[in-house]
């Protein structure tokens, strides 16, 4: 047998897997719990990334792993388009409860984010009858043909893969931490409207209320106020993209409650399984009628695995209080980041985020035009040397993303940020060393 260290691992990865699907870290794991990933060297790191924003209730959590077992005993598969089976439809039920807003919803399953994605704004062409879908630049919506169009980054997701598809305007996000407030932002909508496309020919506003991959920026809720406010008076549908900040992750089970609106059409996925892939889309029922029979679904959707598996997780997060463990998760998390900045880490700029949704961004001689992706990324590998996982994220990379299991107790958490701050410390430590001996070179 093959030596299995994560050295050979990664070898093999090399030569077998297509370049363009990157990993951040050269670890391959062999068990994950609760907060914890151990690797096949047994080496234990603490997880603050949880796959990418999915494991909200912590890897493996016996409830989950017990109902999917279960489930599994039975069938895994017979396609809900052939034979519906039960776990779907209660799954649909609970979530069309917790929907925000008072209108009567149904939902849709598909099995990604993109996929989610795909389906709302072909759910919108259908009710509205219109070809145009605006989304904002710096958000991300996914990487197949028609999310790719809607994402609002060039490198990596764009280049090379074009022609886009049509008829998909980006409009300005409203990043305050940069001087783009909500009136600077909505301007540039307006005018949006005045150059490329009339309202009465758009069918959608696609947006994350907390940009996910663009660098966790927090959508004011003056400014989502408004777009529901413009889409009203237009005839245009609201979508809120919830894959990320879904399911307890900002302290309330969905982001767009902290703006209290009610969007036309959600998509969710990520968290809403605890690791099984399913997406959906939960909307306003006569909206979510408008496509025919057979016009909507697919072979894998909503997975009998994915349906028990959210079944779960939507009585773990109100048993467990995940939406108040976030919050508490969250604060501390960003008075870390804030008292290192105010004891003189002047990498570190703005500290964001709702619940335990939180974001660094990293920044040069303590100014915000300067973007420092170089210590991002020193951070992300450093950090893991030592027991953390961290992924970083932001239109231009310079963002650290704190993702950690809601389920995670305090100690892990400060745990994990005891390895940060150490890290940081570290390689400022070496930059000033560094920087003080080139001084001394040229001089
Ligand atoms: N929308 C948002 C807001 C996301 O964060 C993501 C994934 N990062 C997607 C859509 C796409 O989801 P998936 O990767 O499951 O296709």
């Amino acid at each position: 047998m093959t030596e299995k260290t994560n050295a050979a691992l990664w070898t093999r990865r090399e030569s077998a897997v297509a370049r363009g699907v990157s990993s951040v870290y050269q670890r391959f794991p062999k068990t994950a719990s609760n907060a914890e990933i151990t690797d096949i060297e047994g080496n234990r790191f603490i997880d603050f990334a949880t796959g990418i924003a999915v494991c909200n209730t912590g890897h493996s959590d016996p409830r989950i792993v017990g109902a999917v077992k279960e489930q599994l005993d039975q069938f895994s598969h017979v396609s809900f388009q052939v034979t519906p089976y039960e776990s779907y439809i209660a799954l649909a039920e609970k979530l069309n409860e917790i929907a925000p807003g008072p209108s009567p919803k149904k939902t849709l399953f598909v099995t990604t984010g993109s996929e989610a994605v795909e389906n709302a704004v072909k759910i919108a062409r259908a009710y509205t009858g219109r070809r145009g879908v605006v989304a904002f630049r710096g958000g991300y919506h996914g990487r197949t043909l028609l999310t790719m169009g809607l994402t609002g980054k060039v490198n990596p997701y764009k280049a090379h893969f074009g022609p886009m598809p049509t008829e998909i305007y980006h409009a300005q996000f409203p990043f305050e931490y940069h001087g783009i407030d909500t009136d600077t932002a909505y301007e540039s909508l307006m005018q949006l409207f005045q150059v490329d496309i009339e309202p009465s020919a758009t069918a959608a506003i696609i947006i994350e209320p907390i940009l996910g991959e663009g660098g966790f920026y927090v959508a004011p809720p003056a400014f989502l106020k408004k777009l529901r406010d413009f889409c009203d008076e237009n005839g245009i549908l609201l979508i809120a993209d919830e894959i990320q900040t879904g399911f307890a992750r900002t302290g309330k089970m969905f982001a767009i409650e902290h703006s209290e609106i009610e969007p036309d059409l959600m998509t969710v996925a990520k968290a809403m399984a605890g690791g099984f892939p399913i997406s959906g889309v939960i909307g306003k029922s006569e909206i979510m009628d408008a496509p025919g029979p057979g016009g909507l679904g697919g072979t894998y959707g909503g997975s009998p695995l994915g349906c028990i598996a959210g079944l779960e997780v939507l009585k773990i997060i109100e048993n467990d209080n995940l939406c108040e463990r976030a919050n508490a998760i969250g604060e501390l998390i960003k008075s870390r980041l804030v008292s290192a900045r105010d004891n003189g880490t002047d990498c570190i700029g703005d500290v964001r985020g709702l619940g335990a949704m939180v974001a660094a961004e990293f920044i040069q001689h303590g100014d915000p035009s300067q973007p420092d992706s170089e210590i991002a990324k020193q951070i992300v590998a450093e950090t893991a040397k030592d027991g953390l996982i961290l992924l970083s994220c932001g239109v231009r990379g310079n963002v650290i993303r704190f993702l950690p299991a809601l389920t995670a107790s305090e100690e892990i958490i400060r745990e994990g940020l005891d390895i940060l701050t150490q890290v940081i410390n570290r390689l400022k430590a070496t930059k000033t060393s560094s920087s003080s001996r080139q001084h001394q070179a040229a001089e």
